[in-house]
């Protein structure tokens, strides 16, 4: 069996490209520690992380009193 250096997780990579691998799957808690209390969504895929560096183009989220989601 080949080892996959890919396999690895690395927090400080994109969350946007860990699902192309399996490394999200494999350490789906970091990722989970990754996305907890959002503040940053990617503009390009919708998704949504903690912290900016962990997204590919990274856009603050507002704060929800601004937001009117009805
Ligand atoms: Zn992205």
């Amino acid at each position: 069996m080949v080892s996959d250096k890919r396999d690895k997780f690395d927090s400080e990579r994109a969350i946007c490209k860990l699902g192309k691998d399996k490394t999200l799957k494999n350490h789906l808690n970091e990722f989970l520690e990754l996305v907890k209390d959002p503040r940053y969504y990617c503009s390009k895929c919708g998704r949504i992380a903690h912290k900016k560096k962990n997204l590919c183009e990274p856009e603050k989220i507002p704060d929800s009193d601004n937001l009117s989601l009805d």
